[in-house]
């Protein structure tokens, strides 16, 4: 620790910020924030790391452009320094089950966990390393996965053989837990009700998608599995398909794993089916009739629609159902598609409520009729707020 942070007294490690980092292989998200009032003193993406002709040749490079951009905003870390630095790791495997600290043991542990996330497991172990050399203040890993640590092995377990199952640590693990973690808590804060005693039905809709059952608080399903590639439609990702589709696309096509690997999780979806995969963009097309977008609007809530009615099965009862992300926050249009028919299982939305302020929605609200049954309401996420809540409690 440097001196001016030794210097610091502990009346003033509350002011301090964290530094949230999310590392891609071509990309790292920042956020300089205060965990305990939520202020956000900068925000960012570097793009294109390592690119040709990019400016930005690896993510020690990077981080250099983070502190450059910090000073732009005005933010000069020698003057209030940093508390510690939270990443964003997508995948724990059967390991990590909490926030850690990290060391070298930890680094090696999450590099060792590659074949399960290749795509960002190499990346978030780059991105810890640069930012462990430039930034001497404690580090920690906040996992994707974790909060699904507690599926019941009747959930979490594929039917495969099982010595092969345990040897490769293949079941299905989950992701956006942080998300679907933060989402579940808010929304017991919006009833004033304790988690303990809600069952909750979370459907986190961005990009990525996927959507959870939590029972008191303790998360019981969720529709992604050893990879996110599983369960809801996506922005570029199929979702679920008959594991068959593979040994046909390989027999038929003549595809390669590697090239269908990359067909159902880079060109499938919304874009697959539509050849748009932002949600804004696919609903101007239904509203212009275009054939293909209105197919995959209906493909992607007939799906959600089959998650939420398993899940209600799961929970046996059901007492809140959230909408998150930027489809679930934003797109009115969805979540009336989604609540359309629901009224025998208790599931409805209040027009007026659901469109309000032209649909999207900053804060936590409540969006289903005041007789309801169940309660349907928009909780908008903050990952970042959680990674740096997470990170504070581990170093203080
Ligand atoms: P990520 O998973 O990358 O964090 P977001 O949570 O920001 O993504 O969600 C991105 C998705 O939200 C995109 O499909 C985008 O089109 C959609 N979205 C954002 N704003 C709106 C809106 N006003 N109406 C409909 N969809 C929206």
């Amino acid at each position: 620790m440097n001196e001016s942070a030794q210097q610091t007294g502990q009346a003033d490690l509350t002011e301090r910020p964290v530094l949230v980092l999310n590392a891609g292989s071509s990309s790292l998200k920042f956020q300089l924030l205060v965990p305990e009032s939520g202020e956000v003193s900068a925000s960012g993406v570097i793009e294109r790391i390592g690119e040709s002709g990019s400016d930005v040749a690896d993510h020690a490079a990077a981080l250099q452009s983070v502190r450059a951009r910090l000073a732009d905003d005005g933010v000069d870390l020698d003057a209030v320094p940093l508390r510690a630095v939270g990443h964003r790791v997508v995948h724990g495997g059967p390991d990590f089950s909490e926030p850690v600290l990290i060391d070298d043991d930890v680094v090696a542990r999450i590099q060792a966990l590659s074949p399960l996330a290749p795509l960002h497991n190499p990346a978030a172990v780059t991105g810890i390393e640069a930012a462990r050399s430039h930034f001497e203040v404690p580090h920690v890993a906040v996992f994707d996965t974790a909060f699904f640590s507690t599926l019941p092995i009747e959930a979490s377990t594929y039917a495969v053989p099982r010595d092969l199952a345990q040897k490769h640590a293949i079941r299905r693990y989950g992701f956006h837990g942080t998300s679907h973690h933060f989402v579940s808590q808010a929304s017991a804060e919006l009833l004033g009700c304790p988690v303990e005693e809600l069952n909750q039905v979370v459907l986190h809709l961005g990009n990525g998608c996927s959507a959870s059952a939590i029972r008191g608080g303790v998360a019981i399903e969720t529709s992604m599995g050893l990879t996110p590639l599983q369960g809801l439609v996506m922005g570029t990702r199929s979702g679920d398909v008959d594991p068959g589709l593979h040994a046909f696309l390989s027999r038929q096509v003549g595809l390669s794993i590697d090239e269908i690997d990359d067909l159902l999780n880079k060109r499938s979806g919304l874009l697959g089916l539509s050849g748009v995969n932002d949600f804004r963009e696919l609903s101007q097309r239904v509203d212009a009739g275009d054939e293909a977008a209105t197919l995959a609007f209906d493909v992607f809530v007939h799906r959600l629609k089959h998650y939420v009615g398993a899940y209600l099965a799961q929970l046996g009862r059901l007492d809140i159902l959230v909408f998150t992300a930027g489809i679930g926050q934003n797109s009115p249009r969805l979540r009336a598609a989604l609540a359309d028919g629901l009224d025998g299982l208790g599931i409805a939305v209040d027009p007026a409520r659901n469109e309000a302020g032209g649909g999207s929605f900053t804060e936590p609200s409540v969006i289903s009729p005041d007789a309801s049954r169940v309660i349907v309401a928009v909780v908008p996420t903050n990952e970042e707020l959680a990674i740096a809540r997470q990170t504070a409690d581990l170093v203080s």
